[in-house]
């Protein structure tokens, strides 16, 4: 997109000269355009939740309360929506908050082993609910790497996470770790549900989500992967998808070691 400039050069009254200014605004009408898409999801991803709140309550409020069923069922459902918008705000607000912070992020040599322990035990109530099994396999002996370990945390429960919801009744989620060449590589291999070819590129995408009918069963924001990409990229930790739909997922990540 061009913005053009005509400014003519006035000199003894006569025009003598006639400016051409192009001014390229594509990259700034992009960003605009992402700001109001953003904002425009996430108003309509609010609004769903929101018109079910208020259409069960009012329900409830003018009569239905009556009856112990009905009551039981619309509670349920109003508690499950005001979940979800938790969620949601919890995820925008930490959207919100990584792309405000300072470049300048606090750095440190951790260790990726108790890391990765601490992560799946955290998460193993929900992968037994779901009758999921997690392995471990991660090389002994692995070297520090330098990393801001709370964001790199959310980042190993949000994979974990998903290797569980998108997976099958008992299914397996693998994660390994090991040093390859001047990287320490951490992947999470599931054998759940896969992701088509032509949906791949788009899952690190604010909002998106496979199959919308499908994944809302499943319960999720589709904020997730677009806050691990982001906090991936603040640390130049480099990811990488691999799918197969029906079969499983596996993503890899690339922390990279000193020379
Ligand atoms: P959500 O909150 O929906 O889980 P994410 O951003 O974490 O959002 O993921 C985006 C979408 O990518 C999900 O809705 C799901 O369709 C797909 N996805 C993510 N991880 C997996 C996985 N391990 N297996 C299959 N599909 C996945």
């Amino acid at each position: 997109i061009l913005e053009v400039y005509i400014t003519p050069i006035i000199q003894e009254n006569k025009v003598r000269q006639v400016a051409i200014i192009f001014h390229d605004i594509t990259s700034i009408r992009q960003v605009e355009k992402m700001k109001s898409d953003f904002i425009a999801n996430a108003s309509h991803e609010l609004r769903t939740p929101i018109t079910a709140i208020k259409g069960f309550s009012e329900t409830l409020l003018s009569g239905a309360m009556e009856e112990k069923a009905l009551r039981e069922r619309f509670i349920g459902i109003i508690d499950k929506e005001a979940e979800r918008l938790c969620c949601l705000t919890n995820d925008l607000l930490d959207l919100s908050q990584l792309e405000r912070r300072n470049k300048e992020i606090d750095m440190q040599e951790e260790d990726i082993t108790s890391l990765l322990k601490v992560c799946s035990k955290r998460l193993e109530t929900k992968a037994i609910n779901n009758e999921i099994n997690i392995n471990l396999d991660i090389a002994n002996d692995l070297p520090k790497i330098k990393i801001n370990k709370n964001s790199i945390y959310q980042v190993i429960i949000n994979l974990i996470d998903n290797g569980i919801k998108y997976n099958k009744k008992g299914g397996i989620l693998n994660i390994t770790a090991k040093e390859e060449g001047s990287y320490l590589l951490v992947s999470f291999k599931d054998t759940g549900i896969g992701i088509s070819k032509e949906e791949l590129p788009r899952i690190f995408e604010r909002f998106y989500r496979v199959d919308k009918a499908r994944s809302k069963e499943i319960g999720g924001t589709g904020l997730g992967l677009s806050i691990v990409k982001h906090i991936l990229d603040m640390q130049k930790v480099k990811i990488s998808v691999e799918s197969q739909l029906d079969k499983g997922t596996m993503f890899t990540l690339y922390f990279k070691l000193k020379e």
